[in-house]
């Protein structure tokens, strides 16, 4: 029996997370086959289209294999999108030095954004350290301090913002938009809404883009440190994240009412 403070699964699998994806052949060879290269297309004109409509437009990337391919299109095709990343202060040495190597590949730097030390320091003396695991109320808030406000806050100024998000990941982003409204009433560009995830990794691998090691590991989706571990094999893609709560209490705020990649 695990305990919330235990972050290893219990049993790892020893496969990369994407092995269990792709198809033994597109893994063995990745290759971007003509309907992948349209969609790619597609997505690179909606983004496009993005810088056109609203000048200003912002990719907040989270550093997972969306964010690798997303950040891919942006810096080689429309590179007057702005890109920024969250430094909660807790994420795994593996996402910082995955965030080093793209930095490396593409020869450019993102803007990381960090919390106000301040609500840091609030949040710790009042909860302690890992308060997130008390309760759910008290992991909601460290979110919320750590990722929530430093967000709205480095989207000030901006008219569109990009998102990763894929239609496969929820019953609520099945039904999305590519364009859309957000809760501050910023435009919100989904250009890989069609995309599955064997494509996004297929991107990835054949175009041998760096990409977070943990996934070597069999982690999925990755957020913190204390807050992700690896999954079991044919568990869902967001069961390691806060395995210790409930399936409707798990998201971190950035897309209210849905999970957290
Ligand atoms: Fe805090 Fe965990 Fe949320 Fe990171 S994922 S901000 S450590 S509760």
């Amino acid at each position: 029996m695990h305990s919330r403070y235990d972050a290893r699964p219990a049993l790892q699998d020893a496969r990369p997370y994407h092995a269990a994806v792709m198809l033994p052949a597109a893994l063995k060879a990745p290759q971007i086959h003509p309907e992948l290269a349209a969609k790619a297309r597609h997505s690179v004109q909606w983004l496009r289209d993005a810088v056109r409509d609203h000048v200003k437009v912002v990719y907040s990337s989270s550093l997972g294999p969306e964010a690798v391919v997303l950040t891919d299109l942006i810096w080689t095709e429309v590179p007057g999108i702005d890109i920024l990343t969250l430094d909660t202060g807790r994420l795994p040495q593996e996402t910082l030095e995955l965030l080093a190597r793209q930095e490396a590949f593409y020869g450019r730097r993102v803007r990381v954004v960090v919390p106000a030390a301040a609500d840091v320091e609030k949040y710790v003396a009042a909860h302690g350290i890992n308060g997130f695991y008390h309760s759910v109320e008290e992991r909601q808030y460290c979110c919320h301090v750590r990722k929530v406000l430093p967000f709205r806050r480095a989207i000030q100024g901006y008219a569109a913002w990009v998102t990763g998000v894929r239609r496969e990941q929820s019953v609520n982003r099945a039904q999305g938009a590519v364009i859309d409204k957000d809760q501050y009433g910023l435009a919100k560009i989904s250009p890989l809404l069609d995309w599955t995830e064997a494509e996004v990794w297929t991107w990835i691998l054949a175009k041998g883009l760096p990409y977070n090691v943990l996934h070597d590991r069999h982690y999925a989706s990755i957020g913190c440190a204390p807050c992700t571990r690896a999954i079991l094999p044919g568990q869902d893609q967001r069961a390691g994240r806060w395995w210790w709560e409930t399936d409707d209490t798990r998201e971190c705020g950035l897309h209210p009412g849905e999970p957290a990649r």
